[in-house]
């Protein structure tokens, strides 16, 4: 879609190029959105794919997502064996489902920041507990888990102004047995519901639940929940009025029936293997 109040898109080659910013400007990745509806006001666009940053890079403390890679270059990822967690790559990049063309632009810092509950890389990066690291203004950095960067439908806790730098899934959590859910009202349609659980050697587990709340809510239990504990925080957890997230891809009552449903089945999945 053209859009018509644009006047500049800046092509930053270093932090030290990136603007002054106002209200009229958007940081421009994939552009799956900001190019999908009017954007009414928005005279300039900071391209950050010319920053050039590494997609994807393994270290000591995880693996590193740069915001601007693409989900087809994720998707391509290989995990070392060990990483049990890693095929939770693969699922949430299919939970995108876009065409080859929307996989080759859209981001994974774009699919944060857009803040869809349905994102399905929030719902990867707040199951492994993964962490944002965010470039300030006044030229600092901040860190903060990616499950309180989401804070609604189509709401952040960035501030103007704000990059998403980086996501950090840690290396522990990359070794976690997992489990996954996902469903939509329509075989190609947007998820109504996905959750994740997760354990590690010493039982604690962790349940995400995103697609169904209007944003993301992670659970973590010290040891392995009994059905009715799980049931009983998931409900204590999401009892905010408007946290089941109500849209055309699923009414509250049918997203709590079917969480339910799929958060014992997690369990019980995460308690056999
Ligand atoms: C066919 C189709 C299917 C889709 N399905 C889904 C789906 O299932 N789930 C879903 O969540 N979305 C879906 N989308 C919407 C969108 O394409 C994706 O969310 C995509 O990942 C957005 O990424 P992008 O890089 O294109 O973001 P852009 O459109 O470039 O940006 C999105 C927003 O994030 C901001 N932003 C981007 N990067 C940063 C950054 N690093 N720091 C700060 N702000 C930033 C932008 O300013 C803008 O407000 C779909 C779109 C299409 C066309």
């Amino acid at each position: 879609m053209d859009l018509h109040s644009l006047q500049e898109v800046l092509l930053p080659r270093t932090r030290a190029d990136l603007p002054r910013w106002s209200e009229d400007m958007a940081a421009l990745a994939g552009g799956t959105w900001l190019f999908s509806e009017p954007q009414p006001g928005l005279a300039t666009l900071v391209d950050l794919a010319a920053l050039g940053w590494e997609p994807l890079t393994v270290d000591a403390e995880g693996l590193h997502i740069a915001a601007t890679c693409t989900i087809a270059d994720l998707s391509r990822f290989v995990a070392p064996p060990d990483w049990r967690a890693a095929d939770l790559i693969g699922l949430c990049c299919e939970a995108l489902l876009g065409s080859f063309k929307v996989w080759n632009a859209a981001t994974v810092g774009g699919n944060i920041c857009l803040a869809l509950p349905a994102g399905p890389m929030t719902a990867l990066a707040a199951s492994l507990g993964g962490t944002a690291t965010i470039w300030t203004p006044d030229g600092g950095e901040r860190r903060l888990p990616v499950v309180d960067l989401v804070t609604g439908d189509h709401r952040t806790s960035l501030a103007s102004g704000e990059i998403l730098r980086e996501i950090l899934l840690p290396l522990p959590a990359l070794r976690e047995r997992f489990a996954f859910r996902r469903m939509s009202l329509t075989p190609l349609g947007r998820s109504g519901v996905l959750l994740i659980g997760t354990r590690d050697r010493d039982g604690v587990t962790t349940l995400t639940l995103t697609a169904a709340t209007t944003r993301p809510v992670r659970l973590v239990f010290p040891t392995p929940p009994t059905p009715d504990e799980e049931a009983g925080r998931i409900d204590a957890e999401v009892s905010l009025p408007g946290l089941w997230h109500d849209d055309i891809h699923g009414d509250p009552a049918w997203r709590r029936h079917v969480s339910l449903l799929f958060a014992e089945e997690i369990r019980r999945e995460l308690m056999e293997a």
